[in-house]
């Protein structure tokens, strides 16, 4: 069943209950945007609540998938994709950025001074950075010169090309954004999300978290094999009198929520599944199929199968790989490009002239070679 109501003047905000109006409704993600979430629900939470809901709990569970998006260049519909921190295999902070690069957690500042001599050892992350932190160092060591320190620099390459990263996911704030999440659904299906006791206590009375994993089954019916999706299902079983979600994020976590178990009303079905890389909607099936029992053992964390989630995350990791190819492949046309018409002294390749041509030609080539055969390197 998938209805959408139409009138909502006057309703109360999910959330805290303030009646809606044209001045204070909002337009709320069911998936957070910075995921990588499209479609939204209209007259569903306030904008107070949208605000403050989206800093605390969508924050946190944005951090906790932040590296998946940035690994896979998740297609947001704003903003963009954000770096985050991982560490060098000499164990030195960095950080990875969108573009596949990696830069120092944060510059690097020591200065020593013995018999007169000064030894200098700064690292900045961009030039401007450099330009920055030196009146500081000058001032404190007026023995040193702007200029020579200037002069003295040099681009090094990237810090590091393999990384240490931990993943996490959980946490009060978080499940409330999943929480949400599932009722968000449920309300654009047209249906009472004031039925949801579990899903009420635990947003606004610091109830008992009512949610868990669960990969022990596949409930997509018809899981894609080469693409990463979010899905959010919603189960309304009369005969168990429950309504149960299942939420999935990047194939990786995949979570039952059990929002209400005195539910009175009919069957239904309901959810949507979006491929947050493409942006594009995916015509998913999924079976809650779960017992109370299960629920429980669910909750126990009794039904998560580690190798399940180990291929998950290896798949994930291998797209990754190959995306990270092409961007470096990408990133060494664009430097053999800009770096040859630095050489012969044009701003854009329209400006080459026929004498300047050839030189410009030879000088992509010997650019790209470097980078694709290595081993030619002087
Ligand atoms: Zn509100």
């Amino acid at each position: 069943m998938t209805k959408e109501t139409t009138t909502y003047d006057n309703m109360p905000c999910a959330l805290c209950k303030t009646p809606l109006t044209d001045s204070n409704a909002t337009k709320e993600h069911i998936f957070p945007n910075a995921i990588g979430g499209r479609r939204k629900v209209n007259w569903f939470i306030c904008i107070d609540c949208n605000s403050r809901t989206g800093n605390k709990w969508d924050a946190e569970l944005v951090r906790h998938l932040r590296p998946f998006c940035t690994l896979l260049g998740v297609k947001r519909s704003s903003g963009a994709n954000q770096p985050f921190a991982v560490e060098g295999i000499d164990g030195k902070g960095l950080r990875y950025h969108p573009d596949g690069s990696m830069s120092l957690a944060k510059p690097v500042c020591e200065i020593k001074e013995l018999d007169g001599k000064i030894k200098v050892n700064i690292k900045a992350r961009t030039f401007k950075e450099l330009e920055s932190m030196i009146p500081g160092i000058v001032k404190k060591h007026p023995k040193l010169s702007r200029d020579k320190l200037l002069q003295l620099a040099t681009r090094s390459k990237e810090p590091s090309s393999w990384f240490r990263g931990e993943l996490t996911f959980g946490g009060v704030e978080a499940g409330k954004s999943v929480i949400k999440t599932c009722l968000a659904m449920l309300y654009r299906c047209g249906l009472d999300i004031d039925q949801c006791e579990h899903a009420q206590s635990y947003l606004f009375e610091d109830g008992e978290p009512c949610f868990g994993y669960f990969n022990m089954r596949d409930l997509v019916r018809n899981r894609p094999r080469q693409s990463f999706f979010h899905c959010v299902w919603i189960r309304g079983d009369s005969l168990q009198k429950q309504i149960v979600a299942y939420v999935e994020y990047f194939g990786v976590y995949r979570i039952i929520a059990c929002l209400s178990s005195k539910y009175a009303g009919a069957d239904f079905s309901c959810g949507y599944a979006i491929d947050p890389v493409t942006g594009k909607d995916l015509g998913l099936e999924v079976d809650i199929d779960i017992s109370s029992d299960e629920i429980r053992r669910i909750y126990d964390y009794e039904m998560i199968a580690s190798d399940i989630t180990q291929t998950a995350v290896g798949a994930l990791l291998d797209t990754w790989v190959e995306l990270d190819r092409q961007r470096a492949k990408n990133n060494a046309i664009n430097h053999a490009i800009n770096h040859a018409l630095s050489e012969c002294g044009v701003p854009s390749i329209d400006m080459l002239t026929s004498e300047n041509t050839l030189k410009f030609c030879a000088v992509v080539a010997k650019s790209f070679t470097k980078w694709a055969f290595p081993e030619l390197r002087d």
